[in-house]
């Protein structure tokens, strides 16, 4: 059986790309970097949604 030289993935195209890199070409870097940082921006609106909904959650439950 042939050993698989380790290598990794490109994360947008999924394209064989050497051991340690994230990305194949500048085109997907572009495309890599729209994504992150629109997950990003997610990522802070649910902790944000969670955050109002937890000072919520104590508002509520504040013994008055
Ligand atoms: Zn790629």
């Amino acid at each position: 059986m042939e050993k698989i030289p380790q290598h990794s993935h490109c994360q947008i195209c999924g394209k064989a790309i050497p051991f340690g890199e994230t990305i194949c070409s500048d085109k997907c870097k572009t495309e890599y970097e729209a994504f992150t940082k629109k997950r990003r921006r997610y990522m802070y609106l649910m902790y944000g949604a969670l955050a109002v909904l937890l000072i919520l959650l104590l508002v509520m439950y504040i013994p008055k």
